[in-house]
């Protein structure tokens, strides 16, 4: 027994057992434990996927308590499983992430110049109706994203992916300080802004719908911390050091390329760099003490740095650019 008439209008139902394939990408959903299924392309990120169950046919087009789970599927090979429970409208958001690595993740890399083997994923359920949901993150030691709250944004999926470029393809993710939670807009820490910063910048190249406008970011300044601690703050840098577009004090449009690779090889007598002032320095090729204390406080110069960078860089118009986003001024 299937009938149409129990769904909306603008999508064309099928029935189960349910499988789907998304156009773009390479993601299947088949259902288990429900009748019979029906799915629509909701946005470029999700479809929606409707189950009902024939003893409740007519009335309510939900199955309480059924789980439904989506496989997803690459070559043949299942790469990650969703399960939720059916609501009781019987409507559900599925996210076709597949669709989102295909563009989102592409871009980060085309952007960068720089690649990675397959990443992994998975869904980790939570409270659909919680007004905070958990963030998703990227899990270094497993090397895998976990989607949680707003997995269905392109723009997350983005952030978390330029957090596993950087772990593979970019020397490695470093440990960071003061960083979980973490926002754009708040002191964090000179680590954690570095970081998140990086991978913000990355969440706006691969996400040119749904994003934040870093050509257009105006520094935070807070009482409580240097504006070098603020993720947001380092992607504006990160955007107005690279962009084709010199507005203001913004005086570079160096290649993404090449900057990355000053993330990459930039070494200090200590350490693999892992700061926003450890960056600058090798941006900039020398370690200047009187600005770092001007522009870093709280926090020791390194006596060097050794990092692989164009000797044709102009360092006045490098020190322009990022003391518009992240100076201490
Ligand atoms: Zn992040």
């Amino acid at each position: 027994m299937f009938d149409e008439s129990v769904f909306p209008s603008e999508i064309v139902p099928q029935p189960g057992p349910f499988e789907a394939w998304i156009k773009g990408s390479a993601s299947a959903a088949a259902a288990t434990g429900v009748t019979s299924a029906a799915s629509a392309a909701a946005s470029a990120s999700t479809f929606k996927l409707y189950a009902y169950t024939e003893d409740r046919f007519g009335n309510n087009v939900g199955m309480e308590d059924a789980q439904l789970r989506v496989d997803y599927y690459e070559r043949g090979h299942l790469i990650s499983t969703w399960v939720r429970t059916v609501p009781s409208s019987g409507i559900l958001n599925v996210p076709c992430v597949g669709y989102a690595e295909q563009v989102g993740w592409g871009s980060v890399k085309d952007n960068f110049e720089y690649d990675r083997s397959r990443i992994t994923f998975r869904f980790h359920e939570f409270n659909e109706n919680d007004t905070t949901p958990p963030p998703s993150y990227y899990d270094g030691g497993d090397d895998e994203i976990v989607f949680r709250g707003y997995y269905d944004r392109p723009w997350v999926s983005a952030h978390e992916f330029t957090h596993g470029l950087h772990e593979e393809a970019l020397g490695g993710i470093w440990s960071t300080s003061n960083c979980n939670p973490h926002y754009t807009d708040s002191v964090s820490s000179y680590s954690c802004a570095m970081s998140e910063g990086l991978a913000d910048y990355g969440g706006d190249i691969g996400s040119p719908d749904d994003r934040f406008g870093w050509e257009t970011w105006s520094k935070v300044k807070r009482d409580d911390g240097a504006p070098a601690e603020i993720e947001g703050n380092v992607a504006a840098a990160l955007w107005d050091l690279i962009d084709d577009n010199n507005e203001g004090d913004d005086d570079t449009s160096l290649e993404a390329n090449d900057v990355m690779t000053v993330i990459r090889t930039c070494r200090t007598p200590n350490s693999q760099m892992n700061s926003v002032p450890d960056f600058i320095w090798c941006l900039e090729g020398e370690v200047d003490d009187d600005a770092h204390d001007d522009h870093f406080p709280g926090i020791s110069a390194p006596s060097s740095v050794r990092v692989t960078r164009p000797s044709n860089w102009n360092e006045d118009d490098i020190r322009s650019t990022w003391l518009k986003s992240m100076g201490n001024n």
